[in-house]
């Protein structure tokens, strides 16, 4: 098994692929495509070339060299109920449940999951050489019985793959996508690398992008997307691009003059303040007397004091109610919504639809609704779900310190002929 390893690892390799994506259902009314990256760098190391005849399977077993009987394991099927079908003596099953015990307990063996069994090709004592266990889609047991039994637990081979998918939207449904060609995950990626810049909930006609990322696979199945290494999205008549960098304790997303494209929030939604009543899940009210919730942050300050907004995003709602008073509510992006409480009046020009910039003043300190003085009922929402938002813990919004710039400049100029590279659907090809 040993040597068998050895040569996966130096096999190991990054090939540039694409990923043709041709979508043209009228129906979904959205067209993607993707590039041919093939002839792009293919790194293999040096060592693989000393071998080049050998393949594996994806346990790491030279293929051509066995017969291989798969199985899966039934309802309630126990490690010996399914080696007994094996020619195996009891003494076998017992040493190999033993050893097995050291990386691996039997009882975790699960109904559904396959096992193969590996027996000799060409050999003058034919009979079972490996027995293999597939704990996960990642993880695997080996059995070798060729000599003295041992068991043994691997990882098997992940290796990434460079993909390409561009798109141009021809409805105005981000979720659309979700629904059809492009991987679930790989929106997934999209929304909370861009969740700053581009408002999936505007997507539009004519808004387009390109993406360069990487997926893994084992063998050739594809186990998810590890990362989008670049980025250019046209939104709204603007673009964005963005591009991975990692070093040291740094990783994220940035334009092309280094500005991270995550931007954070202010501490508080008031210049000056004091916190008169924190976030808790049980607090006593100071109305009701009672104990309940309290989801918010309250920030007291004199009668008219002006409430900004904590972050870029479009108002949702700017209305009454007999418990929050006048209040705004504002979409930050598909993560982040946050809301303002008790004010004596909003700010000209605030009412649903309205975009706002991070500090614009969005109403007034007042004690309208629920509320024994002035102050701002602050509410923060991550996901749908009201949080602490001074516990949050957000990355970084920094740019890209000065002593990388270098790096990324040159990161930056090689993903980006890879960008330019692309073309949207529908658009003539390069002559
Ligand atoms: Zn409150």
């Amino acid at each position: 098994m040993s040597v068998v390893i050895t040569m996966k690892r130096s096999l190991r390799s990054i090939i540039y692929i694409s990923a043709a994506i041709i979508v043209l259902t009228a129906a979904t009314a959205i067209l993607l495509s993707g590039r041919d990256m093939r002839g792009e760098p293919v790194a293999v190391k040096p060592v693989a070339r000393e071998i080049p005849e050998i393949t594996l399977d994806e346990f790491g077993f030279q293929k051509g060299l066995y017969h291989i009987e798969r199985g899966i394991v039934a309802a309630r099927q126990t490690l010996s109920h399914i080696l007994s079908r094996f020619d195996l003596r009891p003494v076998e099953i017992d040493r190999i449940a033993r050893e097995m015990t050291d990386v691996f307990s039997p009882r975790r063996i699960r109904s559904g999951n396959n096992y193969y069994a590996y027996y000799g090709r060409n050999d003058s004592l034919p009979g079972l050489k490996y027995f293999v266990y597939e704990i996960s889609d990642l993880d695997y047991l080996v059995v070798d019985l060729s000599d003295s039994i041992v068991v043994s637990r691997h990882e098997k081979e992940v290796t990434q793959q460079m993909k390409t998918a561009t798109g141009v939207i021809y409805s105005s449904l981000w979720n659309t996508l979700v629904d059809n060609e492009i991987h679930p995950q790989l929106v997934f990626h999209l929304s909370s690398i861009l969740a700053w810049t581009v408002d999936f909930y505007r997507i539009e006609k004519g808004d387009r992008f390109k993406v360069l990322f990487a997926e893994n696979y084992v063998g050739d199945r594809s186990v998810g997307v590890s990362h989008v290494d670049a980025v250019y999205f046209y939104h709204r008549g603007r673009e964005v691009e963005g591009y991975r960098f990692e070093a040291d304790t740094i990783l994220g997303y940035f334009d092309p003059e280094g500005n991270n494209l995550r931007k954070v929030f202010l501490r508080a939604p008031l210049e000056f303040f004091r916190i008169s009543s924190r976030y808790s899940q049980s607090r006593l009210h100071p109305i009701h007397g009672d104990r309940r919730p309290h989801l918010g942050t309250d920030y007291a300050a004199p009668h008219g004091t002006p409430i900004l907004a904590v972050g870029d995003g479009v108002v949702t709602r700017a209305s009454y109610t007999s418990g929050n008073g006048n209040y705004v509510r504002i979409r930050h992006n598909s993560v982040y919504e946050t809301q303002y409480l008790h004010m004596s009046r909003f700010a000209t020009g605030i009412r649903p639809g309205t975009r706002v910039s991070q500090g614009d003043v969005i109403g007034y300190v007042g004690s309208t609704g629920l509320a024994t003085g002035p102050h701002v009922c602050f509410r923060f929402w991550k996901n749908g779900q009201q949080v602490d938002h001074l516990r949050l813990e957000f990355p970084s919004g920094d740019p890209l310190p000065e002593e990388y710039m270098n790096d990324f400049i040159r990161l930056r100029n090689e993903m980006k002929v890879k960008l330019d590279g692309l073309h949207f659907p529908g658009d003539p090809m390069p002559v």
